[in-house]
């Protein structure tokens, strides 16, 4: 009798650990409570692998010798509970995978910068000729990855939701970009909680291994001072590097590293603003654990496109730039848009909110922001908290209306920037709906 093995969730990472799982021996079955993409079914049931979707039949899951779970799932659903109280493991995607593979991983995490620093990552580590697959939330799921292809490097997207399915993986280099409230609803509206979870990111990691963090960040470096961390430690800052270590000197991002030194001008950085520079700091220091050539580094760091919905200038109209800053879905992120751009913004905001508290962004926008365009369903905290620093806050109720209206209060020389703050369900199917729709009614004008 082959292991039992229950995939819940059957996205890109559960079907990839269904292929994975077959292919280790595993009687696979799949189960969503949802329904399942057409795409999906049909690899599922090209590789022959057992599936329901609408439903989670308990009798056939709670056979299970071991069960990976989609990381959209809560550790508080019944099911999830019931499985845990059985003692049937509960693993992550990421977790599971790791099982079959030597490949050395770099696992990038953080609130905010996680997917443009692991793009980032594996644009240099690619472009510098080395066998290296993209996972995690971006692309094709590692463990389909770990099945199907054989690269030995990987560089890992990691949620918090994905590290608190992760128990015995380890990450050769792991970086932690930031910490700022989001998902507070997932971990009992407790900080603490969501930093701990983010710290997984470094647990089984040993002094063989390195630890690329932000030492700008007061929630890391108070963590750090509780813990004993044994990898390598390397910080970045946008003060003087240490060393080892990343920084800006005179304008220069320096990384100093194994007796090496790399520095370039900061004005050669393809991708601008301050959050950037951050994410090209951790990009570059997890590339020189890789030996990669300095030349090399600077190439890459210059000649990176930069991602879709992330700041992305994406088109001048009579002298008036659009951006689009749809994946901002949180007020962290926003404040590093308004910061980065030094023109006067029309700025296009709001959407679910997840408990924002917008204090913030008050000088940013005191300083910078001619007008604010609320586009959700329920605008009231906007208003709340711009209502009186600024007079023109007015209300669209599709992008269409959010686009005009951002047009006829902008002049030459301005840029009307779309940065939610917010997530997008209330009016869209998800951020890349709202900055397509963005972007096609921009095309439009
Ligand atoms: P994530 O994958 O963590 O959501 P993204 O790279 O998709 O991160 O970027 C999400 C948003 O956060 C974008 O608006 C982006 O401009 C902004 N951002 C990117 N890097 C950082 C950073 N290091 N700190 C704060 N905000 C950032």
């Amino acid at each position: 009798m082959r292991n039992k093995l229950v995939i819940l969730g059957a996205g890109e990472s559960g079907v990839g650990s269904a292929i994975l799982a077959q292919k280790q021996g595993y009687a696979v079955f799949v189960s969503d409570l949802g329904k399942i993409k057409d795409k999906y079914k049909s690899i599922l049931s090209k590789y022959n692998i057992a599936y329901e979707e609408g439903k989670h039949s308990e009798e056939k899951i709670l056979e299970a010798e071991i069960v990976v779970k989609s990381p959209g799932i809560p550790d508080t659903a019944t099911l999830i509970l019931k499985l845990k109280e059985m003692g049937i493991p509960v693993i992550s995607e990421i977790e599971f995978a790791g099982r079959y593979t030597k490949a050395k991983t770099i696992c990038i995490t953080g609130s905010n910068g996680k997917t443009t620093t692991t793009l980032l990552t594996y644009h240099i580590l690619k472009n510098s000729g080395l066998n290296v697959g993209l996972a995690g939330n971006v692309g094709k799921s590692f463990a389909w990855q770990v099945a199907e292809e054989n690269h030995d490097f990987y560089v890992i997207e990691l949620s918090s939701f994905q590290l608190d399915g992760m128990y015995d993986f380890r990450a050769d280099v792991a970086v932690l970009l930031n910490i700022t409230p989001d998902h507070l609803d997932r971990y009992n509206y407790t900080m603490q909680n969501y930093t701990d979870s983010k710290f997984r990111i470094i647990q089984n990691q040993t002094e063989n291994d390195y630890f690329i963090y932000c030492a700008d960040d007061e929630v890391i470096q108070s963590e750090i001072a509780k813990k004993k961390i044994k990898p390598a430690c390397i910080p970045f800052t946008l003060k003087e590097p240490a060393n080892p270590g990343a920084g800006i000197l005179k304008e220069k991002l320096i990384i100093n590293f194994n007796q090496k030194q790399f520095s370039m001008s900061i004005l050669d950085l393809s991708l601008s603003g301050k959050h950037n520079t951050y994410n090209s700091m951790a990009a570059g220091i997890a590339s020189m654990v890789f030996q990669i050539r300095n030349e090399q580094l600077r190439e890459c760091l210059s000649n990176f496109y930069g991602v879709e919905h992330r700041l992305e200038q994406f088109l001048k109209v009579h002298g008036i730039e659009f951006i689009n800053d749809s994946k901002a879905t949180n007020v962290n992120s926003t404040w590093y848009a308004l910061e980065s751009i030094p023109k006067s913004i029309v700025w296009i905001a709001g959407g679910i909110d997840k408990g924002n508290d917008y204090t913030m962004l008050k000088p940013l926008v005191k300083e910078k922001v001619k007008a604010i365009v609320c586009l959700g369903k329920d605008n009231s905290k906007l208003h709340a908290a711009f209502g009186k620093v600024l007079k023109n806050v007015v209300d669209a109720s599709s992008m269409e209306e959010a686009v005009k209206t951002a047009y006829y209060l902008a002049r030459n020389g301005d840029t009307v920037l779309l940065s939610p703050a917010c997530a997008s369900f209330d009016l869209f199917d998800n951020y890349e709906d709202r900055g397509n729709q963005f972007k096609e009614q921009v095309r439009n004008l």
